[in-house]
């Protein structure tokens, strides 16, 4: 398996703040970055946390969101006078 790093276009170095010097690739789920610039690494699990899963309790389910009737959208033409 090939890894291949990447330069992270307008990246900016947390540690010694050099941009596009941040390269960043993906090994095992795990996303990693590190800096040409300075010793600076970093390392981010690409998997989802297991507490994201939503419980199986749908009591509020028949509650319409308010927010569905909150779409008035202007849509006049401003030139349509
Ligand atoms: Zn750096």
């Amino acid at each position: 398996m090939t890894i291949v790093k990447r330069f992270i276009a307008g990246a900016v170095c947390p540690r010694c703040g050099e941009m596009d010097k941040l390269k960043a690739w993906t090994e095992d789920d795990i996303q990693y970055r590190e800096c040409v610039a300075c010793d600076f690494t970093d390392e981010m699990s690409l998997t989802a946390p297991p507490e994201v899963a939503e419980p199986a309790t749908r009591v509020n389910q028949t509650q319409a969101d308010p927010r569905d009737e909150i779409q008035v959208v202007n849509l006049m033409d401003p030139k349509a006078k």
